[in-house]
């Protein structure tokens, strides 16, 4: 049987181009890559790297007025989103560029175009053509889900922030996960009147209560309205933004309305099914520990999995399969302790389990501190930053590291280096502390604040 390629790859993001690269350059596999918007993925341009840049960008108020605590003379002024977007979108290009080099020379032939799945080796392009290949990868990511009425409304998605003509003066941001507290730290940050709706009882579920509770206050001292226990009720486009009823009867119109409920896998009229893969419940691609489907020849990656989304995982995923379907070294990725950060205000850095997951499993000892950062304490901030371990007291190993401050994701990468050696308190406790910094307290707290 004749193919076109050894592997073609379905989506050009941190997944797919990862992939494609290790099969081409290390593996030596004729490779052929289409991506149907622009080379980069989520991360690129539409997630992770914008929204840090804005993180940068609203970031200068509060720097600015620490700049004048320090005895700088600095004045804020203005700030021009349309002049920092340009700038945004150059670097987004950039990057985009570097992708496509990168692919072209591992030696990668790339498509601008949709391609859907035929049958086990069959990929039809948008342009007309039909190619076949040994593999075909689906790393499609995943896409932004937002309730009917919502949608039908008009309101927003992470994918338009990027693009806004200008900034509203008064923003809803509907939902209580990562995209959802980020951006309202972000548009609090640069100014707008932020207003977080959240359905249940504190922000961010599935993160360590301590670090939720904490970073809840500080957003509502930054002047975020977070809103918990409350949901939209009903929503129309009016004149100057939309009219927003919420679940506790009150009615207010809002300039601009964010939905981020959550993430979908990017899957819909692909042609999975029909080639002989079902997919779960959620559009997710059901796959083994290889990132293979029940169909052998279709592996998928990444956000299109559904297994653990987040950027970093999607590059190990793809690199693995690229490993073990072509460079004869099989390899499965490990996801279990994968650290992330949430750029909130302050992050929250976290790895390993919470402290209400750990103790429904085993008896732990909690060791926490809350203290003010000698920086923004200084600038005479009421900020606050808090470190918290987990630690098992049958092995005394850490279970889980919880970090809410300045700098929370920096300092996380390098706990998890710990977490995953299988460190215990007692390794903690015998590191010298580096002083002055914040993270020496993970390494001096000596006496737990509770045990279960
Ligand atoms: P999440 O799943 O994290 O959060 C979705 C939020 O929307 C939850 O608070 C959920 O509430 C709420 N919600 C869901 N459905 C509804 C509804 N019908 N009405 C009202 N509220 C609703 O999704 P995100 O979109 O924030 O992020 C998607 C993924 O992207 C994350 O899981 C993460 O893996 C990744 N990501 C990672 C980042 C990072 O590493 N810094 C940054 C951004 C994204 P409830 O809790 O009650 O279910």
């Amino acid at each position: 049987m004749a193919f076109d390629y050894d592997l073609f790859v379905i989506g050009g993001g941190s997944g797919g181009v990862r992939a494609a690269r290790i099969a081409a350059s290390e593996g030596g596999a004729s490779v052929a890559l289409a991506e149907q918007d622009r080379m980069g993925g989520t991360c690129v341009i539409r997630g992770c790297v914008p929204k840090k840049l804005m993180v940068f960008a609203a970031d200068f108020p509060t720097a600015m007025a620490d700049a004048r605590a320090y005895g700088w003379g600095a004045e804020t002024g203005a700030f021009d989103w349309p002049r920092f977007r340009a700038a945004m979108q150059a670097e987004l290009a950039r990057l985009e560029g570097v992708y496509r080099g990168n692919l072209e020379r591992a030696g990668v032939s790339t498509y601008d175009a949709r391609a859907t799945i035929e049958d086990a080796h069959t990929v039809a392009l948008s342009d007309g053509r039909r190619l076949r290949a040994r593999h075909i990868l689906v790393a499609t990511g995943g896409r932004p889900w937002v309730p009917g009425r919502a949608a039908e409304a008009g309101v927003m998605t992470s994918d338009d922030v990027f693009h806004l003509d200008a900034l509203p003066r008064s923003l809803l941001v509907v939902g209580g996960g990562y995209i959802a507290s980020e951006f309202a730290c972000i548009f609090n940050g640069l100014g707008v009147d932020v207003t977080q709706f959240y359905r249940g009882g504190q922000i961010l579920r599935g993160f360590d209560d301590g670090a939720r509770g904490h970073v809840a206050a500080a957003m509502r001292a930054h002047g975020v309205g977070l809103e918990v226990e409350t949901d939209v009720e009903a929503i129309e486009r009016v004149a100057d933004g939309f009219r927003v009823t919420d679940t506790r009867g009150r009615s207010r119109v809002f300039e601009q309305v964010l939905y981020a409920t959550g993430r979908a896998p990017n899957t819909g009229g692909l042609g999975l099914e029909a080639a002989g893969v079902a997919l779960g419940a959620r559009g997710e691609v059901p796959v083994d520990a290889y990132s293979q489907t029940a169909v052998p020849s279709i592996y998928a990656v990444g956000d299109a999995t559904d297994r653990v989304n987040l950027t970093p995982v999607a590059i190990r995923e793809g690199e693995a399969f690229a490993r073990t379907v072509f460079c004869a070294n099989p390899r499965a990725v490990d996801h279990a302790l994968v650290a992330s950060a949430v750029f909130t205000r302050p992050e929250i850095g976290s790895v390993g389990l919470s402290e209400e997951e750990a103790a429904a499993r085993e008896p732990v000892e909690i060791y926490a501190a809350a203290f003010r950062p000698m920086h923004s304490a200084f600038a005479g901030r009421d900020d606050r930053a808090m470190m918290k371990l987990v630690v098992s007291r049958a092995t005394r190993v850490v279970l889980g590291c919880h970090i809410v401050a300045d700098g929370a994701g920096e300092m996380i990468q390098l706990a998890a280096i710990a977490l995953g050696m299988g460190a215990t308190k007692e390794d903690f406790d015998r590191t010298m502390a580096v002083h002055p910094t914040m993270a020496e307290e993970l390494v001096t707290m000596k006496v737990p604040i509770r045990s279960t």
